[in-house]
C-alpha cells in the first residue's frame, strides 16, 4: 500500500567526515567526532529547539543520500559477517533500504543560535558532511535503553586496532593540532582508524596498500603493519 508522504529536510549535518569511506558504521564509536545540526528554513528557528537542552543525547533520522542512487537489496552482507553471508536487510542497518533512512545517536553538546541561524553541537555521529537529517527527537532512556537487549551479530562493540604515528605524521599533527578549525584531531584519527576501515575481508591482515581517509579538510594517509595501523602522512586534501 502507498501513502502520500512530502518528507523534507529539517536540518543538514556538519561533520568531520567528508567521504564514506572510515565514517564509523554505528554512532558513539568515535566520540571525539564533533559536528553541527544547521537547522533549514522553514524549521530554523529557536523555538522549534525549545526544551531540547535539557538532553544529553538525540535521536537523529536522516537520508543516506549519497547512497539513494544505488537504491535496497533483499539480502546484504555485513562487514560484521566478514562480508561471507548474507541477512535480510531489515535484519541489519545497511545503507542498502527501501526509502534510504537512517537513525543514529548523538550526544547533544549545545544549542547554538547566532545571527538567525539555529545548530546543535553534536558529538559521536556516523554521518557523511552534508547529510540531510529528516527528524530530531529526544533520546528518552526510560524508553530507549533496554538492560539486556540481545543484540544479534552486534552484540559488542568492534574490536579496535593499534594506532600510532610515524616521525613524519607526529610532527604534522603537531602543526594542525592547536589549530581550531581541526578540534580533537589526534583522537578523531586514533577513533577513526582503529575501527579498522577497510573491507572486512581484509581485517586483521597486514596490508601495505596505502589508504586514505578524509577529516575536515585534511587526508590521514595510513598503512596495516603487524604493530597495528602506522599513520604515515597528513596533508591537505584533494577532494
Ligand atoms: N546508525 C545508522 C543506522 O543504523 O541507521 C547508520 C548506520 S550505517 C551502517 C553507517 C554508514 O553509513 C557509515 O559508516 C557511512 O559509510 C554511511 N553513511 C553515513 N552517512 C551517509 C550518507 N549521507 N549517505 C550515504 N551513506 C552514508
Amino acid at each position: 500500500m502507498s501513502f502520500n508522504s512530502q518528507i523534507q529536510a529539517v536540518a543538514y549535518c556538519r561533520t568531520p567526515y567528508k567521504q564514506k569511506f572510515g565514517i564509523p558504521r554505528q554512532p558513539g564509536l568515535v566520540s571525539a567526532a564533533r559536528g553541527f545540526v544547521e537547522l533549514a528554513p522553514p524549521f530554523n528557528q529557536i523555538d522549534a529547539v525549545r526544551g531540547l537542552e535539557q538532553y544529553s543525547h538525540l535521536w537523529l533520522l536522516f537520508c543516506f543520500h549519497e547512497n539513494l542512487a544505488a537504491g535496497w537489496k533483499t539480502t546484504v552482507r555485513p562487514p560484521r559477517l566478514g562480508g561471507n553471508e548474507k541477512l535480510g536487510v531489515f535484519a541489519t542497518r545497511s545503507t542498502f533500504r527501501p526509502n534510504g533512512i537512517g537513525q543514529s545517536v548523538v550526544k547533544l553538546h549545545a544549542v547554538h543560535n547566532h545571527n538567525g541561524k539555529v545548530s546543535l553541537e553534536i558529538s559521536g555521529m556516523d554521518l557523511l558532511d552534508g547529510t540531510p537529517i529528516i527528524d530530531i527527537k529526544p533520546y528518552i532512556p526510560f524508553s530507549d535503553a533496554i538492560a539486556n537487549a540481545q543484540g544479534g551479530i552486534a552484540q559488542e562493540a568492534p574490536v579496535l586496532a593499534n594506532v600510532y604515528f610515524n616521525e613524519q605524521a607526529k610532527s604534522q599533527l603537531e602543526q594542525y593540532q592547536n589549530n581550531p578549525a581541526y578540534p580533537r584531531l589526534q583522537a578523531l584519527i586514533e577513533g577513526v582508524l582503529a575501527q579498522d576501515p577497510r573491507p572486512a575481508y581484509k581485517k586483521a591482515k597486514e596490508d601495505p596498500k596505502l589508504y586514505q581517509v578524509a577529516l575536515y579538510d585534511l587526508d590521514i594517509l595510513w598503512i596495516v603493519t603487524a604493530a597495528g595501523i602506522e599513520v604515515i602522512e597528513l596533508r591537505a586534501s584533494t577532494i
